[in-house]
């Protein structure tokens, strides 16, 4: 079984929270896909991957062409200036919305601060990114695709959960949504929704994700970065051109 031979060549691929887990994936993908990618991330090497190679500049060790915006999705500002360094390689084809935080907290408990700071980044920095790159879209005549990060607690409640999950199911109908109204440009919007992956999107996740062995019923193993990489380049392939508003799971089976 092979892998998907995507071909991005001579298109430019925006990643937010391309520094790290599922997105440094990703990114890292479309680079070996041949696009140009911006790696959009508040910062260039996460605590988890310092010893590593920051991910743009791991991309052009192996000939392509990458950059690093820093960047914070929450600020709609930023993501301008994202989109107006992307105009510098030919301007966006791919915008991937995919920079998220988690807390954990009781519902209960959770404080208007907690609420704000998840959103601002997983939803808000989501609905600008869909709405900022659309438009450059629009303005460029470009028919693009956009591809958003949503999660399996979009639709499944879980305990400490809630205001991510709230996020989480914004981005589900954001996704919809946008779809809806930018379809008459040529433009796609999906969203990949993962299960429990091993990443250092909280303290403690990769060791308790990587306890995961099936005995509760599926997925029967936490996933890896890596696993999520082709559902991203499908989504925003040519051969993903009848595919807008939808969500692929790629969850190991948690959502059944
Ligand atoms: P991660 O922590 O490894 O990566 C998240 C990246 O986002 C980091 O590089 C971080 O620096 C960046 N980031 C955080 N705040 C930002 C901001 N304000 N602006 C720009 N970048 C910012 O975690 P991950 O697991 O790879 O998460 C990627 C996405 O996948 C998130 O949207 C997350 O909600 C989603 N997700 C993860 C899981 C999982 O189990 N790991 C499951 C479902 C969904």
């Amino acid at each position: 079984m092979g892998t998907l031979d995507a071909d991005f060549a001579g298109e430019t691929v925006v990643v937010t929270g391309g520094s790290s887990g599922i997105g440094r994936a990703v990114a890292n993908g479309f680079g070996d896909a041949g696009a140009t990618v911006i790696n959009a991330d508040v910062r260039a090497a996460p605590k988890d991957v310092d010893a590593e190679t920051p991910t743009h500049e791991a991309i052009e060790s192996r000939g392509g062409t990458a950059a690093f915006v820093e960047t914070d999705v929450s600020d709609p500002d930023q993501i301008e200036s994202v989109i107006e360094a992307a105009r510098e390689f030919g301007g966006i084809d791919v915008m991937v919305n995919n920079a998220g935080v988690h807390r954990s907290a009781e519902f209960l408990d959770v404080t208007p601060e907690e609420f704000d700071s998840v959103h601002g980044v997983n939803l808000r920095g989501a609905f600008f990114g869909t709405q900022l790159a659309a438009k450059d879209m629009i303005d460029r005549g470009v028919e693009g695709s956009i591809v958003n990060t949503s999660s399996t607690t979009a639709e499944r409640a879980e305990w400490d959960h809630s205001h991510y999950a709230a996020t989480k199911g914004g981005v589900q109908m954001l996704t919809r949504s946008a779809a809806l109204e930018l379809d008459g440009h040529g433009i796609r919007v999906n969203a990949v929704a993962p299960g429990p992956i091993a990443t250092e999107i909280r303290e403690g996740w990769a060791e308790e994700a990587d306890a995961i062995d099936g005995s509760d019923g599926l997925p029967s193993r936490a996933g890896t970065p890596a696993d999520l990489r082709d559902a991203y380049l499908y989504l925003a392939s040519e051969g993903a051109n009848y595919v807008t508003g939808e969500t692929v799971w790629v969850d190991g089976g948690a959502s059944l």
